[in-house]
């Protein structure tokens, strides 16, 4: 499960909603706690470096990540997540979104975004042991 502040929610919903046509996309930083449950303390926007076909890919540009780790870090939060957003999709993840992921154990939040207007936001655990066996499991969303 994953637990988020209205405030962080409505960020990210917002953000997909700037960047419509395009897909957008951010990381969640927080804590696992003790029945492992993620909760989201921080959301860092990150620009989509898919300039080729942006309205349908995200990309995070790996030394962007590396340093929204590392300052994470520095005030004891990880990353416990990534969103994008779907404009004019389903909030649902597709095969290009699991073959990306490669975050075990972290959550994936999708946004659909229809005519610019947010709609559904649904966040998808990624499961498994290893790049072989991973899933992407509906899980639900606290928002607090
Ligand atoms: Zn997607």
């Amino acid at each position: 499960m994953l637990r988020i502040g209205q405030s962080h929610y409505d960020a990210l919903r917002q953000h997909g909603q700037e960047s419509y046509p395009h897909e957008c996309c951010g990381v969640l930083l927080g804590r696992v706690d003790d029945q492992g449950v993620r909760v989201v303390t921080s959301l860092v926007r990150c620009g989509n470096t898919r300039t080729d076909s942006p309205q349908n890919r995200y990309n995070i540009d790996p030394k962007e990540l590396v340093r929204i780790q590392r300052e994470g870090r520095e005030r004891e939060e990880d990353i416990i997540g990534f969103y994008h957003s779907h404009p004019d999709h389903p909030a649902h993840w597709s095969q290009t979104d699991l073959a990306e992921a490669h975050w075990l154990g972290c959550s994936y939040v999708i946004t659909s975004v229809d005519q610019g207007t947010p709609v559904s936001t649904h966040s998808f655990a990624l499961t498994g042991s290893e790049e072989g066996d991973k899933q992407l499991i509906a899980e639900d969303i606290e928002v607090i």
